[in-house]
């Protein structure tokens, strides 16, 4: 096929590992997050004086070189998607909902002034990946394979404007839980200071660009110092509730009427349109057991509930740990204790249970795609 504007998977080329280019693999209980990689990697290069996209190839994981003028490194023209293939009870590799980080990734491209692509296309390049390293997806249901697609402005111009060469690229790690061996039975600690804030209307708080991230390490170290484990995200004066780390924010709670009511902040530019989230506003609408809402929480709303006792449970929820409950939150000098862990048959852990039986094929489900 020719090198169009577009390109497609039929034009995969594929350049396999030599027998003395293959890493070992890690041990099960050494799987710390993005350490440790496959043995390919998918590159697929954009050129625009060349009519665009270029044919995709799958070759050795191999450094890049790039020129030190390459936007990337300069004005943080970069932009990632986060996404994992689990081997299932019945042997086979599934993606959970990919069409859905494409199009996120494709909404992060546009932003950035980086080209577009065909979501289909690029899936069936990274499962062709995922098959040739599908030794590396883990024989467990305690862990499975990063995907980690990405996408970097190379043109080597110093200039700020849109750049006319990038690299669209994946590679593969292999990860366990997120939070360390048995941290599913103990709730996590957060750190709300509303000092900090990532993200603001207007700016790119919806998108999973690089740019986001950076600053976010040091908050990340504070708490950390302070012994908490996440940052509780806080936006403007009324403090509202946006994310909890790299997660999205949950609540369920009996609201003023008396009834239970899940919710979670709204899309309105503050948060990343998770994918998690999704998925658990579907289940959560599905099973009717509570009302569900997106809605703006704010610290105030949290407060005053929790001391009138209709806070049940909150939760983070994201690719990378699936559902993270909460315990505690610290704000402005005093501790909230939140009683997420206190009782039997939790929705959080409902939750969990669902989506994972998707993901490891427990339950058929059009979002468990197989490769
Ligand atoms: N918020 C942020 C800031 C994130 O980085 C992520 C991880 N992609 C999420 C939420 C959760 O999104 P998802 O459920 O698609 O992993």
């Amino acid at each position: 096929p020719e090198v169009g504007d577009q390109f497609t998977h039929s034009q995969l080329a594929v350049r396999l590992a030599a027998p003395h280019q293959l890493h070992p693999k890690p041990d099960a209980d050494d799987l710390v997050f993005g350490k440790h990689f496959t043995d390919h990697m998918l590159k697929i290069a954009y050129h625009r004086r060349l009519g665009g996209w270029q044919k995709p190839e799958i070759m050795p994981m191999e450094n890049l070189v790039l020129h030190p003028a390459a936007k990337v490194f300069h004005y943080a023209v970069e932009l990632f998607e986060g996404m994992k293939a689990y081997r299932g009870v019945d042997g086979r590799i599934r993606i959970f909902r990919p069409e859905m980080n494409m199009a996120r990734m494709n909404a992060s491209a546009q932003r950035s002034g980086l080209p577009t692509f065909e979501g289909d296309e690029f899936i069936k390049c990274m499962s062709r990946l995922v098959t040739i390293d599908q030794e590396w997806v883990p024989h467990t249901e305690a862990a499975s394979l990063y995907l980690r697609p990405t996408l970097i402005g190379i043109e080597p111009t110093l200039g700020v404007a849109s750049s006319d060469s990038a690299l669209l690229y994946t590679i593969l790690s292999p990860v366990g839980g997120y939070f360390t061996a048995g941290a599913t039975s103990m709730g996590v600690s957060l750190l709300a200071d509303p000092r900090y804030t990532r993200a603001w209307p207007g700016g790119v708080g919806d998108r999973k660009m690089g740019s986001n991230y950076a600053p976010t390490i040091q908050i990340q170290k504070e708490a950390t110092a302070q012994g908490l484990q996440q940052v509780l995200w806080l936006y403007g004066e009324d403090h509202q509730v946006t994310e909890v780390g790299t997660m999205n924010f949950f609540m369920l709670m009996v609201n003023e009427q008396g009834e239970r009511e899940l919710i979670t902040p709204p899309l309105n530019g503050l948060i990343l349109p998770g994918i998690t989230r999704d998925s658990i506003l579907h289940l959560a609408r599905d099973w009717k057991q509570f009302k569900v809402t997106e809605r703006t929480i704010t610290m105030f709303e949290v407060k005053k509930a929790l001391y009138e006792n209709r806070i049940l449970e909150m939760f983070g929820a994201g690719t990378a740990c699936v559902v993270s409950p909460i315990e505690r939150i610290y704000y402005m000098g005093e501790n909230l204790m939140i009683p997420t862990l206190d009782h039997d048959e939790p929705v959080w852990k409902q939750i969990c249970t669902t989506l994972t039986d998707i993901q490891y094929g427990k339950i058929k489900h059009p979002w468990g795609v197989t490769i």
